[in-house]
C-alpha cells in the first residue's frame, strides 16, 4: 500500500472520547443493518479553485451546513456501498473497491459533480477501515459496511451545478442482512411506479433514485411483500431490478439470465461478480431482457427453476414468490434453489479469503 504519495492525504484526528471497549462489544452483538456507526469518518472537501483538499479521518460528528446548500434543494448527491471483511487469517480486505470507485465517478459525471481520483476513494476507505479495525462484529456474516458519498455544499439557490462539495465515508458494523439466514423473499411487481426512464439517472447511484422508489417499496410492504420489483418505464413489460438489488433467473437447462445494462438499472458489482463466476464455471449466462409475463409462464411451466436478487448488503437472496395486480406465482419449491445457494457460497468464500480469487477481487489492506 502506498499511502502518502498523493498530493492530498487524510490527516488523522483521533476521536477524543471513543466509545469504550465494553460499550462497543455490546453494540456488536447483534447489529441491525445500518444502525451501528463507528467512531470516525473520512472527510474531504472540494472547491473549484482548490480541487480536492483538507482530507481527514476524524471524529464522526453532526454536520453544520448552510440551509441553502444545494444538496438540500436539488439533490445533487451520489453514494456508494461496499464491505470490508475480516479474513480467516486475521487480515482485512475490501471486495472490489476499485469497481465502486469507478461507479462513483460514473455517477458523479451523470450528476455534474467532480471526479474523485480513484486513489483517494480507495485511500479514504482503507484508512477508515484500519482506524476502525476493532468494529468488525465477530459474528457469522459480520463485516464493516462502508458508505462513501458526495454532496453539493455550495450555499446558492440558483439551479446550477454546485461549486463546492463534501466527500465523506461512514463505516457501519453489520451482521448478516437477513436475520435467521437467507429465507426466500416475496416480491411485489409495481405496475404503477417506475424507477428510471431511458436518458434518466437509473444507472447512477444518486439519492433521488431511492427517494422515488420508497413509495413503491411502501406499497409492497403494505400488501404483505418484502420487496418491490420495477418494470421498464416505456412498456411496463420488462423486468429491471429491485429497489436496491439486481435480479437473476435460473432455468432448467442450467443457464442463468439477468436484465442487460441499458442505462436504466444500476450496474451492480455483485451482478458482475455472479456473471463472471458463472462463466468461469462454464454456465451459460445471458444479459437479456426478460418479460414479466414470461417469468410467470416459465415459473408455471417449470422452465424457470430459481430466481434470486443480489447486492452488496444481502449478497444473494432467494426469491420465493412474485405477485402483481392480477397474478401471484411461486418460484420453484419456494425454498433456496441449488444455483442460488452455490453463488452465495462461492461469493462469500472469495469475500472471506476462503477460496481462490482468480480475478484479484479481494484488496487486502
Ligand atoms: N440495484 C440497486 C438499485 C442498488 O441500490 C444496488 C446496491 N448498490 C444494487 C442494484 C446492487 O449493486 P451492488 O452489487 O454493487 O451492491
Amino acid at each position: 500500500m502506498a499511502w502518502g504519495q498523493f498530493s492530498v492525504t487524510f490527516a488523522f484526528e483521533p476521536h477524543p472520547a471513543p466509545v469504550t471497549a465494553s460499550e462497543r462489544e455490546a453494540r456488536l452483538v447483534d447489529p441491525a443493518f445500518g444502525r451501528v456507526f463507528t467512531d470516525h469518518m473520512a472527510i474531504l472537501h472540494y472547491s473549484e479553485d482548490k480541487g480536492w483538499h483538507d482530507g481527514a479521518i476524524t471524529q464522526r460528528v453532526s454536520l453544520t451546513m448552510d440551509p441553502a446548500s444545494s444538496v438540500f434543494h436539488y439533490a445533487q448527491e451520489i453514494f456508494e456501498g461496499l464491505k470490508a471483511y475480516r479474513l480467516d487469517d486475521g487480515g482485512l480486505a475490501l471486495f472490489r473497491p476499485d469497481a465502486n470507485a469507478r461507479r462513483f465517478n460514473a455517477s458523479a459525471r451523470r450528476m455534474a459533480m467532480p471526479d474523485l481520483p480513484e486513489e483517494l476513494f480507495l485511500e479514504s476507505c482503507e484508512r477508515l477501515v484500519l482506524t476502525e479495525r476493532d468494529w468488525f462484529p465477530a459474528i457469522e456474516g459480520g463485516s464493516l459496511y462502508l458508505r462513501p458519498f458526495m454532496i453539493a455544499s455550495e450555499a446558492f439557490l440558483g439551479v446550477k451545478p454546485s461549486a463546492e462539495f463534501l466527500y465523506m465515508v461512514l463505516a457501519s458494523s453489520v451482521g448478516a442482512y437477513w436475520k435467521g439466514g437467507a429465507r426466500a423473499v416475496s416480491l411485489w411487481v409495481s405496475h404503477d411506479y417506475t424507477r428510471a426512464a431511458p436518458g434518466g439517472t437509473g444507472e447512477a447511484k444518486c439519492g433521488g433514485n431511492y427517494a422515488t422508489s420508497l413509495v413503491a417499496q411502501q406499497e409492497a410492504i403494505r400488501r404483505g411483500f418484502d420487496q418491490v420489483v420495477f418494470l421498464d418505464a416505456a412498456e411496463r413489460r420488462w423486468i429491471e431490478e429491485l429497489g436496491g438489488m439486481n435480479i437473476f433467473f435460473v432455468f432448467d437447462d442450467g443457464s442463468i439470465q439477468t436484465p442487460p445494462l441499458t442505462g436504466t438499472i444500476l450496474p451492480g458489482i455483485t451482478r458482475d461478480s455472479i456473471l463472471t463466476i458463472a462463466r468461469d464455471e462454464g454456465l451459460v449466462a445471458r444479459e437479456e431482457p426478460y418479460a414479466i409475463d414470461q417469468w410467470r409462464a416459465d415459473a408455471q411451466s417449470g422452465r424457470l427453476v430459481e430466481s434470486f436478487a443480489c447486492g452488496t448488503a444481502a449478497v444473494v437472496t432467494p426469491i420465493g414468490r412474485v405477485a402483481g395486480p392480477d397474478y401471484d406465482f411461486a418460484i420453484g419449491s419456494g425454498a433456496t434453489g441449488q444455483l442460488t445457494a452455490r453463488f452465495l457460497d462461492r461469493l462469500t468464500a472469495i469475500q472471506r479469503g476462503r477460496a481462490p480469487d482468480p480475478h484479484g477481487w479481494l484488496r487486502r489492506i
